[in-house]
């Protein structure tokens, strides 16, 4: 108890932390748009600072992959370095996002040497194109799921110049990250960002190419756009620390639910608590000078919980941006003696973290294509494209499960406070309406209908903003002029969800293309045959709408029905990958080779078994050290109370002693069939078999034992508990 006090002290005596506000030279504070990406280095940099003739070859290198000759590479490196030394960075690193989830980085000073004419070493600060494009980790350390054999280890990252060079400031010095893909030597993708950017060009290629179809010729090319919504869980660096379950797995794997929890439903929207509300605007702050548009900040639904979100952009770009949202929140949080908890699920009991990422189609010249527009033929199109997003869901929609599994989110999908494992799309009872009109093949002119226009043979109506009540029970919602793919993972990096998203797209439009471009070859009008494809996908993909409660137990019948996949854990999810069909497509549009899915999965099975098996191992430790001790620490003492009483010739019940006694027994029964199971899965040969065992047998198990610790929580006198307490990490002001 002492160190619980101890840590309950500490938490208590916080005090907001105070930053230092950008200036003017006159020390006057400068409003954001004064330094928003002043810690960048861009193409408008670039553009600014280059000769002509390099900026144009550098533009050739970023629109159609021309290499850059070594005198336009050195030029560029030498405006880099300039910029990044005026800022005081010393070092430079390319800034990476291999399949770990995480980010990683090298350093290299800017430091050559060179001798001088005594033999003397000195030293000069030089930056070469060669070492701005590529450079050389050891990746041997990095998982590749078996593209690389040991002798093979080597590996490249190759700068990405579409995303603008930024500077990360810490305590000591600045540091130049040149945000980069990571490949093998033999060009496999051994990250995330490289199959999200080929899946940006699949999209635009095979979006592009349907659009002209539609009579759209001056679009040039397509892109997704996203906006990420980053749910996050703050609590205290004290009682962190006295938590070797979060520290060790980023989630409580014991711990009682404390009397008040989420019901009373005051801390969402609520006023945000001000030690946290000084975190947020230096978050804020850190990410404005890094050139991330944040736009909002407030309390989420559970105790300690909440969101930012920012302002979207080309899907890239807003990868990138949520990685450094994810590392500079976990950074700064440490500067508030505070720690942030990007799991799914930190705690049992309250709602779990996701991340709903808002994703659209735009033009090159910014239009929505997902907007419903103010002419008959915008609105043509716009249902041709939401179709198209819709028979993407429907027919991939295994796979995009695939691209939101983890061990963390496997708690909250079906958990009644996200969305299910069962991939479905709601559109909102107006759209769906026009749908159901549409595929009917009804014409559209009953007066009570509102703005009516005619299209030529066809009538359509004006497709308004969906103004009913929002559905947040599904995993993949329409929102007006966009989709909210909300099923993703708090901890996730989004390059891997909207990879596969933008892929099935891709699939979506290409087979779309095709049918169109018979039925135009059969029929006279345009819109006609634009419609009738319309009316045919919306019939065949009818069966991915889902408008009621995702939550329900009548969904998951219904869904069973209608034979779409419920894959509940992320080894059920995995196992697709074992259907070469299913994966066909990510082939087909070139964003991941056959040996690349392969190593996904080979990574994907391996970092689940590596999870789970952690967490086995220290709940196992957490019992043997902390809980077990505890209760035998009450046993003794009311044995003793009771041997005292006894002694004295007095009578006094024995309950609370036989129930504390028989708590135990059942504890040790159930933290040793957790051990055989944990040890049954560790000698487990195959990985399927071993990550099925986990999920099926270990965790089962896992949850048998928390449930009599927590128990044990709730009858162990609080000075005998040693771990803090859900009230204390959650509550404490
Ligand atoms: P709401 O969830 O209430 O609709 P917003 O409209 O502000 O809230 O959007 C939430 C997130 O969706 C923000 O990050 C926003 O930038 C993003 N978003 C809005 N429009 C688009 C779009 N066309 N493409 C991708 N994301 C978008
Ligand atoms: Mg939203």
């Amino acid at each position: 108890m002492s160190a619980r006090r101890d840590a309950i002290i500490a938490s208590i005596s916080r005090q907001p932390r105070k930053i230092l506000r950008p200036t003017d030279l006159d020390g006057k504070p400068l409003v954001v748009s004064q330094y928003f990406g002043s810690l960048t280095f861009g193409l408008d940099q670039m553009k600014s600072k280059l000769s002509k003739d390099s900026y144009q070859a550098l533009l050739a290198m970023v629109n159609r992959g021309t290499r850059l000759t070594k005198e336009v590479s050195d030029e560029i490196a030498n405006v880099v370095k300039d910029w990044a030394i005026s800022q005081g960075a010393g070092h430079f690193c390319h800034w990476f996002q291999p399949m770990t989830g995480l980010t990683a980085e090298k350093h290299d000073s800017f430091i050559q040497t060179r001798t001088s004419e005594t033999g003397q070493t000195q030293s000069l600060e030089r930056f070469t194109g060669s070492a701005l494009i590529q450079s050389e980790p050891d990746a041997s350390s990095f998982p590749s799921g078996g593209m690389r054999s040991t002798f093979e280890a080597r590996g490249y990252t190759a700068w990405d110049p579409t995303s603008p060079l930024f500077i990360i400031e810490s305590t000591n010095g600045k540091t130049l990250c040149i945000p980069s893909a990571f490949l093998s030597y033999h060009g496999h993708a051994l990250d995330t960002k490289t199959p999200l950017v080929r899946s940006t060009e699949a999209l635009s290629k095979q979006a592009t190419k349907f659009l002209k179809l539609l009579g759209d010729v001056d679009i040039t090319s397509v892109f997704s756009t996203l906006g990420a919504e980053q749910e996050y869980f703050l609590i205290d660096r004290a009682q962190f620390s006295l938590r070797p379950d979060l520290l060790m797995t980023g989630r409580t794997l014991l711990g009682r639910g404390s009397t008040r929890g989420q019901q009373f439903e005051d801390h969402y929207f609520g006023s945000i608590p001000s030690r946290v509300l000084a975190f947020m605007q230096e978050i804020e702050q850190e990410l404005y000078k890094l050139g991330v548009p944040i736009k909002t900040r407030h309390n989420e639904v559970a105790p300690a919980q909440f969101e930012l979100a920012p302002v979207f952009e080309e899907s890239n770009l807003s990868c990138d941006h949520n990685s450094l949202v994810m590392d500079i929140l976990c950074r700064v949080a440490l500067r508030h003696d505070l720690v942030c908890l990007l799991h799914e699920k930190p705690f049992a009991g309250i709602n779990g973290s996701g991340k709903h990422n808002n994703w659209s189609l735009s033009t090159q010249k910014g239009e929505n294509l997902l907007e419903p527009g103010k002419t008959p033929h915008q609105n043509l199109r716009f249902l041709a494209v939401l179709v198209a997003v819709i028979k993407a869901v429907h027919d991939h929609a295994d796979v995009l499960r695939i691209g939101i599994a983890s061990p963390g989110n496997d708690h909250r999908l079906g958990a009644n406070e996200a969305p299910p494992a069962i991939i479905s799309t709601f559109l909102g009872e107006s759209l769906s309406g026009i749908l159901n009109k549409i595929e009917a093949g009804a014409l559209i002119e009953s007066p009570s209908e509102e703005a009516i226009l005619s299209l030529g043979v066809s009538r359509l109506p004006v497709v308004a903003r969906d103004n009913t009540d929002r559905n947040r029970t599904s995993p993949f919602a329409f929102t007006g002029n966009k989709f909210e793919f909300r099923a993703v993972g708090s901890s996730a990096n989004c390059a891997v969800p909207i990879s596969i998203l933008n892929a099935a797209a891709a699939d979506s439009f290409s087979l779309l293309t095709e049918r169109l471009e018979k039925k135009l070859a059969q029929t006279k009008s345009r819109d006609e045959a634009v419609l009738s494809l319309i009316r045919e996908v919306i019939k065949e993909t009818k069966n991915v709408r889902f408008e009621g409660n995702n939550y329900s137990a009548e969904w998951k019948a219904e869904a069973a029905k209608r034979g779409l996949p419920n894959h509940m854990t992320t080894p059920e999810a995995l196992a697709v990958f074992h259907d070469k069909k299913a994966t066909e497509f990510l082939v087909k549009q070139q964003v991941l080779s056959a040996d690349e899915i392969n190593a996904r999965h080979n990574i994907m099975v391996e970092r689940y078994i590596k999870q789970i098996e952690m967490e086995a191992a220290t709940l196992l430790e957490l019992v043997q050290t902390h809980v077990y001790p505890a209760v035998e620490g009450q046993i003794s003492k009311t044995a003793q109370m009771v041997g005292y009483v006894k002694e004295a010739g007095k009578s006094i019940s024995t309950d609370r002693l036989q129930d504390i006694n028989a708590l135990y027994e059942k504890l040790l029964k159930a933290g040793a069939s957790l051990q055989t199971e944990y040890t049954k899965a560790l000698d487990s040969k195959d990985e399927h078999q071993k990550s099925t065992l986990l999920s099926e047998k270990v965790l089962p198990a896992m949850n048998k034992v928390r449930d009599l610790a927590d128990e044990a929580e709730g009858l162990v006198a609080d000075e005998l508990w040693p771990l803090p307490k859900y009230r204390e990490i959650l509550f404490l002001k």
